[in-house]
């Protein structure tokens, strides 16, 4: 029998300035610890091997992600993707994410990416007006991103995908229709979008609270959230999930898996793993856990065999919640048949009410045991995944 493979996740919690509004777990340095960091990886790459939950079970695909990974070293990059096909084996057409920081590009560092085993690159570009950008407080111009990607084509890194958040303060919709027009008149392959959220503890968060920093109107957020994927398609981008879309083909792989439910191995400080348990083909129970947070502590204790700082059992009513909060995040939406395999068909029999409340209520359309969301239930997404709690 073979074994289901799984995804790695690399988080490098590095950026080179903090931005005002970012809350993940990240920390502004002047140099990036990149060889102690990359012997951390390797490890806990080492360590994971050895568990029997990941042991003899390959890869399906590995992303960067961060922080800004792109501080990492080429020779870095190389070693620990070279580890990590060591200790579980890659596919050679598995797809290996870089995020990058777009700024100071050059086309050697590009071809670095590429040699080092990288095959797709996400630049966190968050829009095409220099204002915007020194509002978000982010170290490159708008040229820098277009030269980033351009470079990175240039070198044969060609499947690019670009970032860009909306719902800015003092955003208009044209401001956003020029950010998606900029972006997709670039060779990109992927676009995701996000609505800009205050989180609690950022700079922005403070001056929101003291009347600093003024938001645009829900209304006005709406509106820009259903322009998006009107004009992307005009681009020949097609929307897959709520805030991505791709030419066609160009999914991102790796985020798929976690919307289907896919085990996935998170290493690198503050990185979250979840892995499911079987019995037969019915899901029974999960276990999740997350790395210890601070970087010096997570290396120490990668080295020692001990970097995992808490864990977390997942019910089963936990992870039917999960299936369709995350699968209605998809455009191709929920197969109850899928659910039926998971969870069982009385499992099922518990969510009837609350999809039939939906489908009139319409938010959700069911069609041949395919659940989707509609127009209106993606701009009030939220609200219909609590119904499923
Ligand atoms: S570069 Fe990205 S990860 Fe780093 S602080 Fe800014 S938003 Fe956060």
């Amino acid at each position: 029998m073979t074994l289901r493979p799984f995804a790695l996740y690399i988080h490098v919690p590095f950026c080179a300035q903090k931005c005002p509004y970012c809350d993940f777990n990240t920390y502004a340095v002047a140099r990036v610890p990149d060889e102690e960091y990359a012997n951390a990886l390797i490890a806990e790459l080492e360590y994971w091997g050895r568990d029997p939950r990941f042991c003899g079970r390959s890869l399906s695909t590995i992303f960067f992600g961060g922080g800004t990974p792109s501080l990492l070293s080429r020779s870095s990059l190389s070693r620990i993707i070279g580890a990590a096909k060591r200790v579980f084996g890659l596919n050679r057409a598995a797809e290996v994410t870089l995020e990058a920081n777009p700024s100071t590009p050059t086309r050697s560092m590009y071809e670095g990416f590429l040699q080092a085993g990288i095959t797709r690159i996400s630049f966190g570009v968050q829009s095409f007006d220099a204002e915007r950008l020194r509002l978000l407080g982010r170290d490159h111009s708008p040229l820098d991103a277009e030269t980033a990607v351009r470079y990175s084509v240039d070198a044969g890194l060609t499947n690019v995908s670009v970032d860009l958040i909306f719902g800015v303060s003092g955003q208009t919709l044209n401001d956003v229709e020029r950010d998606i027009d900029a972006a997709c008149a670039l060779p990109i392959t992927h676009l995701s979008t996000y609505a800009l959220t205050i989180e609690p503890g950022t700079p922005f968060f403070q001056r929101q609270e003291r009347g600093l920093l003024v938001m645009p109107r829900d209304e006005a957020v709406a509106e820009m959230l259903s322009m998006i994927p009107q004009r992307v398609s005009t681009f020949g981008f097609e929307r897959y999930e709520i805030s991505n879309y791709s030419k066609p083909g160009m999914h991102s792989r790796h985020n798929e898996a976690y919307w289907v439910g896919t085990d996935y191995l998170g290493i690198g400080a503050g990185a979250h793993s979840y892995v499911a348990s079987y019995q037969g083909e019915q899901l029974v129970g999960a276990e999740r856990w997350s790395t210890l947070a601070q970087p010096a502590a997570y290396m120490k204790g990668a080295k020692e065999d001990k970097a995992v700082s808490w864990r977390e059992p997942l019910t089963v009513d936990a992870l039917t919640f999960e299936f369709f909060y995350l699968g209605l995040r998809r455009m191709v939406g929920v197969s109850l048949d899928e659910f039926s395999r998971r969870f069982g068909g009385d499992c099922l029999s518990r969510y009837e009410q609350v999809l039939n409340d939906l489908s009139i209520e319409g938010f959700v359309v069911r069609d041949n045991g395919q659940i989707t969301l509609t127009p209106q239930g993606i701009a009030l997404a939220d609200s219909v995944y609590e119904r499923f709690l």
